[in-house]
């Protein structure tokens, strides 16, 4: 008998992947330029030239080398390359057995999941939040529970998550450049986190973890992000070069178990351990070698800056608010009614493909990503006077 929980995960693919399939099916019907889809966060611009070089490089090895299996936490030289660029850019002490090569950020985080909670445990995110977080925190037996991030700056709700952590609360998950809203945490609000979670750890004598997911790190207007394991000792980075290097299909991304953690050995085994159980083990193996010497390469935020000044110029002008996005490549607007799951309805009569609050663990707003050409935003402009237009 097929089991009922992986049959509903299967047969109900997440709205996003809905939206998009849809933009695909309306842009066959009606024509690519009369379709405005802001649905999902494929980077819009190219990998850097530097990959594509070490492709061709990579091609003229032997291939029973370049394809071989590699130790499941990766090649340690590709390790020994992240290490390497963690010391450089945050000064922390970064090892490469602290280091484990995943399939992505997603497998990074399931993994991470696993391997620090127990089957009844709670494990805390911040709403909205990308709502994968659910699924993986529910595959490990936990429970996924949701802390409004406070409305007025969205910056993490102390006070909420205050009341949020108890004995059985295992891990603070959070998101910073954030996916849906484009905001930074500030260091004094990351202060503030690791403050109450060190507090927390010492009054109920057990780890708190911080899950740090961060595959938007790079992507940011201006602002810093600070390094959370600078600021909170128990904390595990989940990384992905998807958006950095634009290489979302090629599946490449890693934990780092801070070197700081007291047992950080033993972290770093439990993070092998649900490697192994979970099947992530010998992340892409191509990408690990490109990643090897294409980690420092520069992110192209430019496009993005640019985009997201063209698309917020727009919707000013139009009158609509929004949260203006430090980060990421997303745009999180006000719905033009409380009920945001009727706002992407009114949206899609009109060509434009949001993703509402509510896929999010929000409501009252929707999400745009702007990791689309310029001209899909300036043509997109009819679309989000007409659906203003519904309103007044
Ligand atoms: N975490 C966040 C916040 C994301 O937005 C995404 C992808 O969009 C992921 C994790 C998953 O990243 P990956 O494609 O590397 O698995």
């Amino acid at each position: 008998m097929i089991n009922e929980r992986m049959y509903q995960l299967g047969s109900q693919p997440n709205f996003i992947r809905k939206q998009f399939a849809y933009g695909l099916q309306r842009k066959a019907e009606i024509g690519e330029e009369n379709v405005f889809d802001y649905s999902i966060g494929n980077p819009s611009i190219p990998a850097p030239p530097a990959v594509r070089a070490r492709i061709e490089e990579l091609l003229e090895e032997p291939p029973e080398q370049l394809h071989a299996y590699t130790m499941s936490p990766g090649l340690q030289s590709a390790r020994q390359a992240v290490a390497d660029n963690l010391r450089e850019r945050f000064g922390i002490e970064a090892t490469f057995n602290q280091v484990y090569l995943t399939a992505g950020a997603t497998a990074a985080l399931y993994i991470t999941v696993a391997a620090i909670t127990h089957p009844g445990d709670e494990v805390i995110v911040n709403a909205p939040y990308f709502a994968e977080y659910k699924v993986m925190i529910e595959s490990a037996e936990c429970t996924c529970v949701e802390v409004p991030m406070r409305e007025s700056d969205f910056q993490l709700d102390i006070d909420a998550l205050r009341q949020a952590i108890n004995e059985k609360t295992a891990a603070v998950v959070i998101n910073s450049p954030n996916n849906p809203v484009g905001c930074v945490y500030t260091q004094q609000n990351i202060e503030e986190l690791a403050a109450l979670l060190e507090e927390k750890e010492a009054e109920l004598g057990h780890p708190i973890y911080l899950i740090s997911d961060e595959p938007y790190r790079e992507i940011t207007y201006g602002v810093d992000v600070p390094f959370t394991a600078n600021f909170y000792t128990d904390t595990i980075v989940c990384y992905s070069w998807a958006k950095s290097l634009s290489l979302p299909g090629e599946r490449i991304g890693y934990v780092y178990v801070s070197d700081r953690i007291a047992n950080a050995a033993e972290v770093s085994a439990a993070v092998a351990g649900a490697g192994r159980a979970l099947g992530f083990i010998c992340a892409p193996v191509m990408f690990q070698r490109v990643i090897e010497t294409c980690i420092g390469e520069p992110t192209n935020v430019e496009a993005y800056r640019q985009n997201r000044e063209i698309l917020t110029s727009m919707l000013d002008e139009l009158g609509y608010e929004y949260i203006q996005p430090d980060g990421a490549f997303y745009l999180w607007v006000k719905a033009l009614e409380e009920d945001s799951l009727a706002f992407n309805e009114k949206a899609k009569e009109h060509e434009l493909l949001l993703v509402p609050a509510e896929c999010f663990g929000g409501h009252g707003w929707a999400r745009a990503s702007y990791c689309i050409s310029a001209d899909v935003i300036r043509n997109s402009r009819k679309a989000w006077a007409a659906l203003k237009a519904d309103y007044e």
